[in-house]
């Protein structure tokens, strides 16, 4: 039996339209439950996925976010919709530029975009309530760790290029953190000084 809490987060999944957040040919396929190109070589995530992400942070209009990897705007919506403010960061300009623009246009406010290394996290900003890495991690960046705040949760993918296990992460009021392994995803990498670097992959830098 679904909460309240849940019944609102699951229409609004069902409500938002996922061709708003594509301009290119594959906005007709937006419907269908799957990731998505949307230039640059990264994707649009599938939406289930984005529903339980967002499910498991348990948000509330009290918390703070962080979000690493903004790609479309699509997944910045619904934390927007579900947190008090949201900080995202995105490394490709035209994308961020683009989902700001989107998100605008929805009415969202609580929104602050910077274009950069998410995989540092966002310093001036910390500490968060939630953190989410929407794109795979080779581990748990050290920042990031950091940035959350005791009582607070991260979801990240890590793992391989191949496959990813979605990790659950919390930070207890002492410090100590616990992860539990959702279930085994696929994401485009994440860059930066903490993701996949020249260290892991020669020929991708
Ligand atoms: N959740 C997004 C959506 O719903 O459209 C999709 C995110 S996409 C799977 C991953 C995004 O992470 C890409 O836009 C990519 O450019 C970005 N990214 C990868 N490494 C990053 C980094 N170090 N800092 C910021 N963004 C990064």
């Amino acid at each position: 039996m679904r909460s309240a809490g849940e019944k609102k987060l699951y229409r609004f999944f069902k409500n938002l339209d996922r061709s708003l957040f594509i301009d290119n040919e594959y906005k007709a396929y937006a419907h269908i439950d799957s990731a998505l190109p949307i230039g640059h070589g990264q994707t649009i995530s599938q939406p289930s996925l984005v529903y339980t992400m967002t499910l498991r942070l348990e948000l509330n209009k009290e918390l703070k976010v962080l979000e690493v990897g903004t790609g479309s705007g699509y997944q910045t919506a619904f934390l927007a919709e579900f947190a008090g403010e949201v900080y995202t960061v995105e490394r490709i300009e035209e994308l961020s530029i683009k989902a700001k623009q989107r998100l605008e246009s929805l009415g969202y406010r609580n929104i602050f975009y910077k274009i950069g290394d998410g995989s540092m996290g966002w310093q001036e900003h910390q500490p968060f309530d939630r953190i989410i890495v929407t794109a795979a991690a080779v581990r748990i960046p050290d920042p990031l760790l950091g940035q959350l705040k005791p009582g607070g949760k991260m979801i990240i993918p890590v793992g391989s290029r191949g496959i990813q296990n979605l990790l659950l992460i919390n930070k207890d009021q002492n410090g100590r953190i616990t992860s539990e392994a959702l279930e085994p995803v696929l994401f485009v990498e994440l860059k930066g000084s903490y993701g996949w670097s020249k260290d892991y992959d020669m020929e991708n830098p």
